[in-house]
């Protein structure tokens, strides 16, 4: 799956994307990320990317200029949606996340500072995605979550295949959450693993995984 996410600030993902699970799915070829920086797009001579707001308040808005024609030449080789982060989105839910696993590419837009010029969103952007109700200082923390959670659900991603459809939210869990997990030792600061779970009993095993998965 493809990722083509434009930002000012390219340096703040890639340190994710340089290790553990997603720098294995990108050297495996099963994930590929790029990255587009606006200021590379802007006709301002100063390289500025950002402008006040019209009607007045606080902060600074991302001018659409660079934006539009870094999008658009981004759309030249990513034909998928162009998703925006934004904290007015539709939340993020699993969901959504295993429909947009199936997608070949998505393009990720990062917003800065008060946000983008409406106009960008009205004339390129499909979705606006949230990933939860508070606001951040951009959009490139969001856009790693999105594709983190992506990610993990593309074939191969994950070492071991079963190991996401069992996941909380998922459609094996009809949504619910899933049940504490244990691991060696048996007691641990005077806390015992459940004796089911030790008992070997396949059928009590599943039985207890059901009753405490909520
Ligand atoms: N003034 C805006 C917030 C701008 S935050 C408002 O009140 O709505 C700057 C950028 O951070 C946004 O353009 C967006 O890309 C990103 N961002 C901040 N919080 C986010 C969230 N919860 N989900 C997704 N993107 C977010």
């Amino acid at each position: 799956m493809r990722f083509d996410i434009i930002t000012i600030f390219p340096s703040l993902c890639e340190g994710y994307l340089s290790d553990s699970i997603l720098k294995k799915a990108i050297d495996n070829n099963l994930v590929e990320v790029h990255f587009h920086n606006p200021r590379d797009y802007t006709e301002d001579k100063h390289k500025k990317v950002d402008d006040t707001p019209y009607g007045g308040g606080a902060g600074m808005v991302m001018t659409p200029q660079p934006l539009y024609d870094c999008i658009n030449k981004v759309k030249e080789s990513n034909k998928g949606p162009i998703v925006y982060m934004s904290p007015t989105g539709k939340e993020l839910v699993q969901k959504k996340v295993q429909n947009m696993s199936k997608l070949e590419s998505i393009i990720i837009l990062c917003g800065r500072y008060e946000g983008i010029d409406q106009r960008v969103i009205d004339l390129l952007v499909d979705e606006e995605i949230s990933v939860g109700q508070y606001v951040l200082t951009g959009g490139e923390l969001p856009a790693l979550i999105m594709i983190d959670a992506i990610s993990r659900l593309i074939p191969g991603v994950l070492g071991d295949e079963a190991s996401h459809q069992t996941d909380s939210f998922s459609d094996y869990l009809e949504g619910k959450k899933q049940h504490p997990v244990y691991t060696k030792p048996e007691v641990f600061e005077g806390l015992e693993v459940p004796e089911v779970l030790r008992s070997g009993h396949h059928k009590n095993i599943e039985d207890w995984k059901q009753e405490n998965t909520k």
